[in-house]
């Protein structure tokens, strides 16, 4: 069974019928997803879904563009979300995202290295956001000597990927690995040992080929395995079994 690492059930374009989308993952070979906070109240979303479904797994965390109006008082609830659910399995994501014109380097530093500090005190994996920040958020990961992370919805270059996989981390790929113009992704994905890389969708964001540009779900997460298959030169059954051990393993997850 698949193992969808990161996806966002949470989201406003499940409204309608998540309860179904959810319901429906086992038919699409999906095992376990693990549902991924972004702000204090997708955290808190991503918490009650869940202790809802028992395959559903959280992380609490708060993305760099959400962070402007985050207090100490926040991070005190992060730290009881982790404390009071067993499910919640890792910080994030957190990161840096200086995309957009309205970015505030200096507050987004601040806040990541605040919740990369509470994932230490809690002996918690980290979940890492990195869109833009042109080398930044990884002088960060260095800087406080993180090794327990994982950069999600991978787009750097080999020569970061093999970076990374030297810091400890691992590398997870989306549907973008299966975009026509996906070289860069995939020379990334090559350097990645089998042990190190898992599979996402970040849901409804990202739908993979042939599903592009449309609501994504967990169910297409076999399209990015299928396309990993293809990369690494293994066979689709293999990159099921390994990343879904992978993710087990970094989410510290007992028996499938
Ligand atoms: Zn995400």
């Amino acid at each position: 069974m698949l193992f969808d690492t990161h996806a966002h059930f949470d989201d406003p374009q499940f409204d309608e019928d998540r309860e179904q989308v959810i319901q429906s993952l086992r038919d699409y070979g999906v095992g376990n997803v693990t549902n991924i906070g972004a702000s204090m109240e997708t955290s808190r979303q991503a918490v009650a879904l869940a202790n809802q479904y028992d395959f559903i797994y959280a992380t609490v965390g708060v993305h760099p563009g959400e962070v402007d109006e985050l207090t100490e008082q926040d991070m005190q609830e992060l730290k009881n979300l982790v404390l009071n659910n067993p499910k919640v399995r890792a910080i994030g994501e957190i990161g840096l995202d200086y995309h957009y014109e309205d970015a505030d380097p200096d507050e987004q530093q601040f806040w990541f290295r605040r919740q990369l500090k509470l994932a230490e005190e809690l002996s918690m994996p980290v979940v890492i956001h990195d869109r833009d920040s042109k080398g930044k958020c990884i002088e960060i990961l260095e800087e406080m000597d993180v090794r327990n992370g994982v950069m999600h919805c991978f787009s750097g270059s080999a020569e970061t990927a093999r970076k990374l996989v030297d810091m400890g981390f691992m590398i997870s790929f989306t549907g973008v690995l299966t975009f026509k113009n996906a070289r860069r992704a995939v020379e990334a994905c090559q350097a990645v040992p089998l042990e190190r890389l898992m599979v996402e969708t970040d849901c409804p964001y990202m739908a993979p080929e042939p599903h592009r540009g449309t609501r994504n779900f967990s169910g297409y997460v076999k399209y990015v395995a299928e396309k990993m298959a293809e990369i690494k030169g293994v066979s689709y059954e293999e990159i099921v079994r390994i990343t879904t051990e992978n993710a087990m393993r970094f989410y510290q997850i007992k028996n499938v």
